[in-house]
């Protein structure tokens, strides 16, 4: 509601402040150059995000062509916006046509003459997403001249154009970012570290992956966007706007390369090469070499704002060639080169037909490129207006009868699970996407089902049925080959997304229709899943089952305000109805009623209120102290740490691996947490490309390995008693034994009963999927997990255990099933994983460390495994 008064209050302003300028004269409309002095896309020049913003705001009010409206805040709080460029007449009635735009995305039953009328009053809506990925400049910096432009131009082809259709720019897609990098840039020009890669993530937590989180919506920057064409604007075409490597192609436009997602309708894969091959054509016929598609990337994986493509929109990639972030280079003719799906020669052919030779590249040739893009977009949107618009509703038309006489019909999630407040979440979740969720208002038998009132229901026959088919069943991964039985078309990214799977909850497809259902079914309201937290006048202790993460969540809270919280040591409670082993309990003690409130209203399920004292026994939790190892090699992964750990209220402190030697790791911290990183960049501060190591171009103070010295801290701290908890590569830094720290040497290692094998897995591949995995039960980490359960799994690492020596000792606390491994995604060499440890607990002296062989917290989408890193950070010391 704030967003929307906001937005009331911007528009009045420009209204009145546009209506000011039109009066006073056309000059009023300042070029970049006048205003930045330079023009966006010359060499060493950048303008930041608040220059941007600034500068299209003051466009807006000279101009009656753009109107910026506020659509939110990104992480670190920076204001985002829309520029919404179109003719004077589109502009003012831009509430309007956003109603046009949302009939005919989601009315499937407009009556033909309405239709008609619809149609010739609507505008194609356009939506550009620039620079998502901050290093990737040229897109946000090339902006202020085509808006410029536009607002300016006189040429009545253009001015028909903005005429037909609407662009929705978003200035940059993450403003924080875009200032982190130009803020680093310009502290390097003119220094040997000019052009360097920023030294961290280009984000408060995810950095490039903010181009994998639109199944997930995790951050705030991400939903911004998609509520744009999912909820709120409904656009027709989208174009993501990104840079690629310097030594290839200049420019990539659609069609995209097999595989292609199969639940897209075909109709949406045409369009898209229209709208690409037109780039090619126009991007070529002004003068732009080296225009590619159909080349590497894939439109298989959902995850970027391409993502919209499942709900109806002529989705678009491009992506130019760098420079060095504002710094010109040069490419030596024999540098070029390409690799890749469509492209095995840099040579003239049909997805490369005029290869670049070579030369002096710089921004401004990539700004050239971005102009020249978006004119020929805007060109084929007016061009075809009428028929995109009519398409848009024939799809909406088409899903929603798919969904009636095409199995699967619903997708039905009971509403006894073991997680509850997953279910609350995936259902806000795809209320967010726009998904209409409904919940049974009656019992209802489908077949060998039997569903009971209050189960939650996802029809099929729905306009985005695309996306909920997508991320509700689990993925099989369309094998498409080059040739007959040759090799086959890798995935570009992951293969798995199924949000019930890496949510844990369960969800039942339902491929048979039945009216007596959709006759029982009410919308879901918000009522459906607030917990209920009123507590009687006296509370002896509030608790929680261990198979809930919101649980871990009120726990912490608790500990974090001075409250005993205890777990319970084995189930209490009557059978169906009980409190399982490792459940929270929170003694109230002194604490006042309000209080305990508080912490209640932390968790998004129902606690268990004993009023008065139980005897029970349980085991007392400590609140850890956490350090989080963060590399500055762009370490997504302990970003997404560092995001879980907020949103479950965990505090931590961020340990670089610089900081080994000068700290007090065993008198600061209970735990420490390897994310996912590369074992080279931790031991050497290098990273290895083809078995060859590479110095990255950071500035020396940020390529700092953990020395051997700060190793020694480390294996002292872990033998003291500290806790290691590590997944992905880092596991390498302990599966070959710890360094025991001697003056003068350094060879001597405490050798641990545990090893990686995956090397020796020659057959596996896994690019990142879903995998069934066995859990061994009654242990500590554990503790609310189902016996049989699934991981998000990269293939690697794979683990080996021994008969312990010395003082250490070890137990598998999970293991890849015997057979049938793969829950969702791709996979190969399933026999040669069968029946091996994949997390392993091992105990150093009075130390424990927790590895891992899959993704516990994968990209913040794993809810299913989240309560094996909470149970990690609990464990309770030895004894
Ligand atoms: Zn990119």
């Amino acid at each position: 509601m704030k967003t929307e008064r906001r937005i009331g209050i911007l528009f009045l302003i420009c209204a009145t402040v546009s209506t000011f300028a039109i009066a006073q004269t056309r000059l009023e409309i300042r070029s970049p150059e006048s205003v930045f002095g330079f023009v966006p896309g010359s060499d060493r020049q950048l303008i930041d995000y608040e220059q941007l913003v600034d500068y299209l705001l003051d466009l807006s009010a000279a101009s009656d062509r753009i109107e910026m409206r506020e659509v939110g805040t990104s992480p670190l709080g920076r204001t985002m916006y829309v520029a919404f460029i179109s003719a004077p007449e589109n502009l003012t009635r831009l509430d309007d046509l956003q109603k046009i735009n949302r009939r005919l995305a989601l009315d499937p039953a407009i009556p033909s003459e309405e239709r008609v009328g619809l149609v010739r009053d609507g505008r194609v809506f356009v939506l550009a997403t620039l620079s998502m990925h901050s290093g990737e400049v040229g897109p946000s910096q090339s902006l202020p001249i085509y808006a410029h432009r536009l607002a300016t131009t006189e040429d009545p082809v253009v001015l028909t154009q903005l005429n037909d259709v609407v662009l929705m720019v978003v200035p940059c897609h993450n403003p924080d970012g875009m200032d982190m990098v130009v803020e680093n840039y310009r502290k390097y020009v003119g220094t040997q570290y000019e052009g360097s890669t920023l030294p961290r993530v280009y984000h408060k937590y995810v950095g490039h992956d903010n181009n994998r989180d639109f199944v997930t919506l995790t951050q705030e920057d991400t939903r911004v966007i998609a509520a744009l064409y999912s909820t709120e604007w409904y656009p027709q075409v989208m174009v993501e706007k990104h840079q690629m490597g310097s030594t290839g192609p200049r420019y990539y436009v659609p069609p995209n390369h097999d595989p292609i997602a199969e639940n897209v309708d075909e109709g949406l894969w045409t369009w898209s090469a229209v709208f690409g091959s037109n780039l090619s054509r126009d991007l070529t016929a002004d003068g732009l070499q080296g225009v590619a598609s159909h080349w590497v990337f894939d439109d298989y994986w959902p995850g970027s704002t391409e993502t919209s493509i499942y709900m109806g929109v002529i989705s678009l990639l491009t992506e130019a060639a760098s420079c060095r972030t504002a710094t010109p280079i040069f490419v030596e003719p024999t540098e070029l080169s390409v690799r890749g799906k469509g492209l095995a020669e840099y040579k003239k052919g049909v997805n490369l037909p005029d290869p670049w030779p070579g030369g002096k590249w710089s921004l401004g040739d990539i700004v050239a490129l971005e102009l020249s893009s978006i004119e020929s977009i805007l060109g084929t949107a007016s061009r075809h207006r009428a028929e995109i618009l009519e398409f848009r509703n024939d799809l909406c038309r088409k899903e929603v009868e798919k969904g009636r006489t095409e199995a699967p019909y619903y997708f039905v999630m009971p509403r006894k699970q073991r997680d509850p407040g997953e279910l609350a979440a995936l259902v806000q979740l795809l209320e967010r996407h726009g998904i209409e969720v409904d919940r049974l208002t009656g019992e209802a038998v489908v077949g060998d089902h039997h569903f009971s009132s209050g189960d939650i229901v996802v029809r099929l026959s729905q306009p985005y049925r695309a996306f909920v088919k997508e991320v509700m069943e689990s993925q099989r991964y369309p094998e498409r080959h080059y040739t007959p039985n040759g090799e086959l078309i890798r995935p570009y990214d992951i293969t798995s997304w199924s949000l019930p799977l890496h949510m844990g909850v369960c969800s039942i497809q339902v491929d048979t229709r039945s009216e007596k259902l959709e006759a029982l079914l009410a919308p879901v309201t918000g009522e459906d899943f607030s917990p209920d937290v009123t507590l009687p006048e006296k509370v002896w202790a509030i608790a929680y089952p261990s198979t809930s993460n919101q649980s871990y969540k009120t726990a912490f809270a608790a500990l974090k305000a001075g409250l005993k919280v205890g777990r319970l040591t084995h189930p209490f409670g009557a059978k169906g109805d009980e409190l399982p082993a490792g459940s929270f309990v929170i003694l109230a003690g002194s604490a006042s009623r309000d209080q305990i409130h508080r912490i209640a209203d932390q968790a998004s399920i129902t606690p268990r209120v004993f009023e008065s004292e139980i005897t029970v026994a349980f085991m007392p939790v400590r609140l850890p102290r956490i350090g989080l190892v963060e590399t500055y090699f762009h370490d997504m992964d302990a970003g997404w740490t560092r995001y879980l750990f907020d949103t479950y209220g965990i505090a931590y402190r961020v340990l670089h691996p610089e900081d080994f030697e000068g700290a007090d790791l065993i008198g600061d911290f209970d735990v420490i947490v390897f994310p996912d990183a590369s074992k080279d960049v931790l031991t050497k501060g290098k990273y290895k490309r083809f078995d060859r190591y590479v110095t990255s171009d950071y500035p020396p103070q940020f390529r700092q390995p953990i020395s051997k010295k700060g190793f020694g801290k480390l294996t002292e701290f872990i033998t003291g008693g500290g806790v290691v908890v590590s997944w992905g590569e880092s596991t390498g830094l302990f599966t070959e034994g710890l360094p025991l720290p001697k003056d003068g040497d350094d060879s001597e290692t405490l050798e641990l009963p545990v090893r990686d094998v995956s090397e020796d897995l020659t057959e596996v591949s896994v690019p990142g999927a879903f995998l069934a995995v066995d859990f061994t039960p009654d242990q500590f980490l554990t503790w609310g997990m189902p016996q049989r359960g699934g991981a998000f799994s990269r293939g690697a690492p794979v683990f080996a255990t021994s008969i312990p020596v010395l003082d250490t000792d070890r137990r598998v606390i999970a293991v890849y099933p015997e057979r049938d491994l793969l829950l969702s995604g791709y996979l190969a060499g399933e026999k040669e994983l069968q029946n091996r440890p994949v997390m392993v607990w091992v105990r150093a002296g009075k130390g424990q460390l927790v590895l891992f062989g899959f993704q516990p917290q994968f990209r913040g989408s794993t809810a299913a495994t989240f309560k094996l890193v909470f149970n990690s950070l609990l464990l309770p010391p030895v004894k």
